[in-house]
């Protein structure tokens, strides 16, 4: 600045003296407009040049600005140079993943995959960045889940390069330009251990069936003898007669369990039989009052007697029994226990409603505790082991309760307030549920003897 003023006065001294100050100015001028455009040019050459030959010796402003050129590049430089190091961590990281990994674009193109997933899905060693996944991946139902866009649950199939090898793959969606994560697993050696323990554990429940029945037809035997003959042997036979009951309904869940676990997940079991489910409620109310017993349970059953569902009707009865009958179990003599079957949304349009059907069993017992209410499906979790024992129940119920209801394509939900009571939610989707009345019109032979159900049956 103070250079630019020294010239100025320069001009001005020399323009006085020689008595043509404005030709004075106008020559200072140029040359001060001159030496900006030459200092530009020169800058312009420089940052034209990639900044990589020696800094042009400039004055003024142009000095100034060239400084901060240089500390912007030295920053730049020092950003690039962490995000090479932090881009071959992530390689190497990636590289090391046993884990198949793949970031597929808006169409589903390969923008980039890991190591494992050339080795895992057979990609081969070509270039495959830009090409359609599906082209190189040819399976019908991970295409089919890509395309469905619910990734909520992964799917398995068996590794296109080695079928006896078994893929469990899952997408999570990354990023705002529609992209997806793609996750393929090898979970061979886990599908092993758990088959290895399902067959154990059906097996071992089914060699222990048949003994344990012959036991406890015995024991019913020598109880009525012994009530007779030898009234001290008789409490004994009779808690002996007790347990055997208990082993042989484990060994039974047990089974059932097992069962339900061999079939494909999301499958809705043995066939889509139309299932009359307000005369099975009606018949499992009747069952539970008898459970109840002098237990003076007060039962509510209020259901739509057009709805009935697609399914297992023996699954679906030994869930609903489970969920009826733990409300009687588990709760105080003289609780209220009120079980409501019905469309969901709006049934004016007389219309089979689309968001399916829902179960609720309600009761007013103790209520759970919080802290038990995500634990409550895992086989053998039981609230107070003891109280669940000294009635009778196996810790099996609520799992197999899971299991069918998953099964059904539906949702168990649990709600419960400690002191006023739980209440368990079956809610059903729409493509297994459908009114009576038009079954009977378009399978007229199959529904007979149905009867009409039981709309606000209370007792
Ligand atoms: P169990 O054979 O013991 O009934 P379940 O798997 O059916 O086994 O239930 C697990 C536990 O959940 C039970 O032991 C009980 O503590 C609790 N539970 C289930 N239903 C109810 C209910 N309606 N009210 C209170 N507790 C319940």
């Amino acid at each position: 600045m103070s250079g630019t003023v020294a010239a100025l006065l320069v001009v001005v001294v020399v323009g006085l003296l020689s008595g043509h100050l404005v030709l004075s100015l106008l020559v200072g001028l140029f040359a001060y407009i001159g030496w900006h455009l030459r200092s530009m040019v020169r800058l312009l050459r420089w940052l034209a040049d990639g900044m990589h030959a020696e800094p042009p010796v400039l004055h003024g402003v142009w000095d100034d600005l060239l400084g901060y050129l240089i500390a912007l590049r030295v920053r730049a430089r020092k950003r690039k140079r962490k995000m090479s190091r932090f881009l071959r961590r992530f390689q190497e990281a990636a590289a090391a993943l046993p884990d198949a990994a793949l970031i597929l674009g808006r169409f589903g193109e390969i923008e980039w995959c890991n190591p494992a997933a050339r080795h895992l899905l057979g990609l081969g060693a070509g270039r495959v960045a830009g090409h359609y996944f599906t082209h190189l991946v040819r399976h019908p139902a991970l295409t089919q889940y890509l395309e469905a866009g619910d990734y909520s649950q992964p799917i398995e199939i068996p590794a296109p390069v080695d079928e006896s090898r078994l893929l469990s793959c899952q997408i999570n969606p990354i990023g705002k330009k529609h992209q997806r994560l793609l996750i393929a697993r090898d979970v061979t050696r886990s599908h092993l251990l758990d088959s290895v323990r399902r067959d154990f554990v059906a097996n071992v429940s089914h060699e222990l069936r048949t003994p344990i029945t012959v036991l406890r037809g015995f024991l019913e035997t020598m109880g009525d003898d012994a009530a007779l003959d030898c009234p001290d042997w008789s409490r004994s036979i009779e808690l002996m007669s007790q347990q055997a009951s208990r082993m042989e309904r484990i060994v039974n869940d047990l089974l059932m369990l097992s069962r339900l676990e061999l079939e494909v997940p999301g499958d809705p079991g043995p066939g889509l039989e139309p299932v009359p489910v307000p005369e099975m409620l009606v018949g499992i109310i009747q069952d539970a009052r008898m459970l109840s017993g002098e237990g003076g349970h007060v039962f509510t059953l209020e259901v739509n007697p057009e709805l009935w569902l697609r399914g297992s009707a023996e699954e679906l009865r030994s869930a609903f029994s489970n969920l009826i009958f733990n409300a009687v179990q588990h709760t105080p003599a003289g609780s209220r226990v009120s079980v409501v079957w019905r469309f969901v949304g709006d049934e004016s349009s007389g219309q089979v409603v689309e968001n399916g059907a829902v179960l609720t069993v309600a009761d007013d017992g103790e209520g759970i505790p919080d802290r038990h209410l995500p634990r409550l499906t895992e086989r053998f979790y039981r609230v107070d082991k003891a109280r669940s024992r000294a009635r009778g129940g196996t810790g099996l119920g609520l799992s197999i309760v899971k299991r069918i209801i998953t099964r059904h394509r539906a949702e168990l939900e649990v709600y419960s307030e400690l002191g006023r009571g739980s209440r368990f939610t079956c809610r059903f989707p729409a493509a297994i549920v459908y009114r009576r009345a038009r079954y009977h019109a378009e399978e007229p032979g199959q529904a007979e003897g149905s009867g009409a159900g039981a709309a606000g049956l209370s007792s």
